[in-house]
């Protein structure tokens, strides 16, 4: 989460880039009725730059849970691992939607580690991802 000034022509190309959608979450703009913010995924407070290969979108929630993290536990070794780079990594490596697509699923530490760091099963969410099934507008394409 950042106040830094984001050239409109290179938030317009994150926001193509990551169509409109949450890099951790996968919720989309349309869904939620509000644009993404743009994640400094090294955030600024750790030195990251204002530069294309080290942004992408993210809901405002996931923004405010990542912070300023890079690093988290994962909940199973409780060894301390990189939280995703939506940039440079595949949700699906890492992420699966549980059968009934309304909570996510850590496939690996790293997954894990952000699963729980950046409360990828916030119980609104839960809740919204259920009606969104029940519209058929869930779970989002890849
Ligand atoms: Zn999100």
């Amino acid at each position: 989460m950042s106040s830094v000034f984001i050239p409109k022509a290179l938030r317009q190309r994150i926001t193509e880039q990551a169509h409109r959608s949450c890099g951790y979450c996968l919720t989309t703009e349309l869904l939620i009725g509000a644009p993404m913010e743009v994640d400094h995924i090294i955030p600024v407070a750790r030195g990251g730059r204002t530069e294309e290969n080290n942004l992408w979108l993210a809901c405002s929630l996931c923004n405010q849970h990542k912070s300023a993290r890079v690093v988290a536990p994962d909940p199973l070794t409780d060894e301390i691992v990189p939280l995703f780079n939506p940039r440079q990594q595949q949700w699906s490596d890492h992420f699966a939607w549980s059968t009934d697509f309304e909570r996510i699923i850590g496939q690996s530490a790293i997954g894990r580690a952000t699963v729980l760091a950046l409360q990828l099963n916030r119980p609104l969410l839960v809740r919204s991802r259920r009606v969104w099934v029940m519209a058929g507008l869930h779970p989002p394409k890849e």
